[in-house]
């Protein structure tokens, strides 16, 4: 039995099970996917329910103690784990899916329920959900609205913020806000689930979302372009924008992040030579698309060989070096990793710059670069570059800035960048910001660290 009187507390309202103190219990919780990030938390607490969550937020409130929600804990900037003396409220038991609204094309979540539940769910209904990514078996819905994730359908179906049509969830003083009705035009006053997505745990706990359902697409085909580089791919994506209607992927991966895939996962290059870089596009319709895309296709010069594939096993292999990259790093060792985006215009020069700014703040360091064309969103991995300072991450998102670029696409701030914030939000903007922080979180105790740097 713990001597904490806080634990103690926490027993009464989740169940002595759903608190956990044991360093064997809680080392799953306390260091994160990409092994940068890691904390010892004061005690990790699992409630099953919105009532629940309320009673752990406002037990952490009598107390004074800090709070850092977690999902499935996919998050790549360190905002899912603890410093250290954090409680670490894990959602992950709020998974229950309600049944698919067809009438209204929604659905109600847990903020635990994983993505690819999510997606079996509506699959059942005959729907769709408009978000993808390759985290789907762990990441859950409020993890992902917690840092509006991306992934590889934006171009077709927007980020999450797009899919939330209302919110539940926690304040700091254990109050709870609803808006689950899910109408599609309910302009009384303030948007707080607008507000509420990619806030990354620091102005509320989610408990669940109202989420828009997209239709089911029965053709679908993917095909797998070998290109010279950057700029050609850039080329390719204003060729497919323009002609292309239901695109809903356009995914890049450079020659060094192929032969990362090979040879930490095994998994098989698409093509007999090798190739600068990939781009693997999807489209899908309700006839099949695929003339549609080899009209669009047809004098593309850029393109050096093509793979195509119309049937499920099909796509999933050419999916395969793409949805490996993460992993594939992760296994060679813990990158210094960047989540940028650039104007598509700026796209190139930027890639030229960064490769002159690595060979001189990093020479001998690897950069694995791959990501979403479609939005300008490029996943900047460095491995071998563990032993720098965080001088590297200054001047990385230093460049991003200069070329006029966001220092976070779709990852969110976390701790990673909290101290780089200036580099993409003006004085009144991040006024304004810790002005709402303030409103909604007077102590500072929803994920302190997270998205402002963390009090000395
Ligand atoms: C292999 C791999 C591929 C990925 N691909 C993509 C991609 O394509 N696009 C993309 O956007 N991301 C991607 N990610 C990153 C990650 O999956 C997303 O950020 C995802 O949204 C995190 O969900 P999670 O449930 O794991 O959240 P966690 O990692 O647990 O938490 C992430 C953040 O959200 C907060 N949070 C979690 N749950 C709640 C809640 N209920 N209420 C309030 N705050 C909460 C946490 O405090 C933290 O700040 C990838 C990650 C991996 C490992």
């Amino acid at each position: 039995m713990s001597a904490d009187p806080l634990v103690a507390v926490l027993a009464e309202v989740v169940g002595p099970a759903h608190v956990l103190t044991d360093p064997d219990l809680t080392a799953s919780y306390e260091s994160d996917w990409t092994g940068r990030w890691a904390g010892r938390a004061r005690c990790v607490v699992r409630p099953a329910d919105t009532a629940q969550v309320t009673g752990v937020v406002r037990a952490c409130a009598t107390h004074a103690a800090p709070v850092v929600p977690q999902g499935g804990n996919t998050g790549l900037v360190g905002g899912s784990v603890p410093r250290g003396g954090e409680v670490l409220l894990s959602l992950a038991r709020l998974d229950r899916v309600e049944p698919v609204d067809t009438l209204a094309g929604q659905v109600t979540a847990g903020a635990g329920v994983t993505l690819a539940a999510l997606q079996r769910h509506a699959a059942q209904a005959g729907l769709s959900y408009g978000v993808d990514l390759a985290a789907r078996d762990r990441a859950t819905v409020g993890g992902m609205v917690a840092t509006n994730a991306g992934g590889t359908h934006v171009v077709a179906y927007g980020t999450t913020r797009a899919q939330v049509v209302g919110l539940e969830a926690v304040l700091a003083d254990g109050s709870v806000v609803s808006r689950l009705e899910g109408l599609p035009k309910d302009n009384v006053g303030y948007d707080l689930p607008g507000l509420l997505v990619g806030s990354e745990g620091t102005l509320a706990v989610v408990t669940r979302a109202r989420l828009r359902l997209v239709p089911q697409l029965p053709h679908r085909v993917a095909a797998l372009l070998a290109v010279p580089g950057l700029a050609a791919a850039v080329a390719l994506v204003a060729r497919l924008r323009s002609r292309v209607g239901g695109l809903q992927a356009v995914e890049y991966v450079e020659r060094a992040g192929i032969e990362l895939a090979v040879d930490q996962l095994g998994v098989a290059d698409a093509f007999s030579s090798p190739h600068a870089a990939h781009l693997l596009v999807e489209v899908a319709d309700h006839g099949d698309p695929t003339p549609l895309l080899a009209d669009a296709l047809d004098g593309a010069d850029e393109v050096a060989e093509v793979a195509v594939a119309d049937d499920g096993p099909g796509r999933t292999r050419l999916w395969r070096v793409r949805e490996a990259q993460t992993e594939a790093i992760a296994l060679a060792g813990v990158a210094r990793k960047y989540d940028v985006t650039l104007p598509l215009s700026r796209l190139a020069a930027f890639r030229g710059d960064l490769d002159g700014v690595l060979a001189r703040e990093a020479p001998g360091a690897r950069a694995i670069v791959f990501g979403h064309l479609a939005e300008g969103n490029l996943h900047v991995n460095v491995l071998d570059a563990d032993h720098l300072d965080d001088r590297l991450d200054a001047v990385v998102l230093g460049l991003v800035a200069s070329h006029a670029g966001s220092i976070s696409a779709e990852h969110g701030v976390g701790r990673h960048k909290a101290a780089y914030v200036h580099l993409g939000r003006d004085a009144a903007d991040r006024a304004a910001m810790a002005a709402i922080k303030r409103a909604l979180d007077p102590e500072g105790r929803l994920n302190p660290g997270v998205l402002f740097p963390a009090a000395r």
